[in-house]
């Protein structure tokens, strides 16, 4: 008797093979989705960077940069600009403490990976270039969540307009956030989407 399997057994075991294939992945795929019900989230008053009452620049907390186990960490910098003051000289685009170049205005940047950009809104004085207002957006392909200009834009010096969120779409949802056992405070909370404003997962703005 011929034990040699056919073509046709050959293909039909590729099948079934495959099918057991896209079966183990829609699995994996419905079972991480059960698990994402929860979110991990920034206590804005925990975090060093947002919180009231600590200021100064060299006091910034950047774990939230460092630490993520993804590139560039899922955490990024937003700027609320329904806070924002559209400051014509804002601390947290502007490195305050350089010199003043001859336009006024200090001539170094703050933030170390040029994320933020600065941009007129309407028409420039030319006789009086400093009484104007700026836009101030964050790059989110070059914020690495730093926290740096979040803790300049701190009151009293800034509106407090720009904060720290953990962006869903980059997130990987870890079980145990390595953000989360870094922070030196405990700033780092899991919840349900639920419980997230709006009933669902808090998505950046910008
Ligand atoms: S690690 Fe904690 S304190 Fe530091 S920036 Fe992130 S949330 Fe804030
Ligand atoms: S958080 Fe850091 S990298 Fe991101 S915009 Fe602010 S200063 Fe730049
Ligand atoms: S859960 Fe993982 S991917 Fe998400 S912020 Fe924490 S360390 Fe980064």
């Amino acid at each position: 008797m011929n034990e040699e399997p056919t073509r046709r057994d050959v293909l039909g075991y590729g099948a079934r093979g495959a099918g057991l294939l896209v079966l183990g992945s829609t699995a994996f795929y419905l079972t991480k989705k059960a698990h994402a019900k929860g979110v991990w989230v920034i206590d804005p008053a925990k975090c060093i960077n947002i919180r009231l009452g600590t200021t100064g620049i060299d006091q910034f907390c950047d774990k939230c940069a460092t630490t993520c186990v993804i590139p560039l960490s899922a955490v990024r910098a937003v700027n609320d600009f329904s806070k924002c003051g559209r400051c014509c000289i804002c601390p947290a685009y502007f490195d305050v403490a350089s010199d003043i170049g001859r336009d006024g205005l200090p001539v170094r940047k703050l933030c170390p990976r040029d994320a933020i950009t600065r941009e007129a809104i309407g028409d420039v004085d030319p006789d009086d270039p400093l009484n104007n207002f700026y836009e101030y957006t964050i790059d989110k392909t070059k914020c690495n969540g730093c926290g740096k200009c979040v803790m300049a834009c701190k009151e009293p010096a800034g509106l407090g307009s720009i904060r720290l969120e953990i962006r869903y779409d980059l997130c990987t949802d870890c079980n145990r956030c390595a953000i989360s056992t870094a922070c030196p405070e405990d700033a780092l909370a899991r919840i349900t989407r639920d419980l997230a404003p709006g009933g669902k997962a808090v998505e950046s703005s910008h």
